[in-house]
């Protein structure tokens, strides 16, 4: 059973990303698809730093509008089926076990 993220970690106030400028006017939002997308979101954030530069080494970020990205923080059950498309996507890419994913991301989104 995938455990559900406890109550607090989703302090809305506590994660902000900084708007990107290089990708402004190049990217479209990669949910909605209107240009531009003006923030990159970091999908395993979990308002730590290493979960951040996790996300960014593994590429699980995604280049969003205002919308979708207050949409996502909106939405416990939208932003966990992305991360459970995600680490699917990483652990298949890396060939990880389970035991590898939890080791590195600590919580299993599947
Ligand atoms: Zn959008
Ligand atoms: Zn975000």
């Amino acid at each position: 059973m995938p455990t559900l993220p406890k109550e607090g970690t989703k302090k809305h106030n506590k994660h902000r990303h900084k708007v990107n400028p290089r990708i402004i006017d190049y990217e479209p939002c990669q949910l909605c698809g209107m240009y531009p997308a003006v923030i990159t979101h970091e999908i395993f954030h979990n308002n730590s730093a290493y979960m951040r530069n996790l996300s960014i080494n593994y590429h699980a970020q995604l280049n969003l509008c205002n919308t979708c990205h207050a949409n996502l923080h909106n939405n416990p059950l939208t932003e966990k089926a992305i991360k459970a498309e995600h680490q699917q996507k990483i652990m298949t890419e890396h060939e990880m076990s389970d035991k590898q994913w939890l080791g590195l991301f600590y919580q299993n989104y599947l």
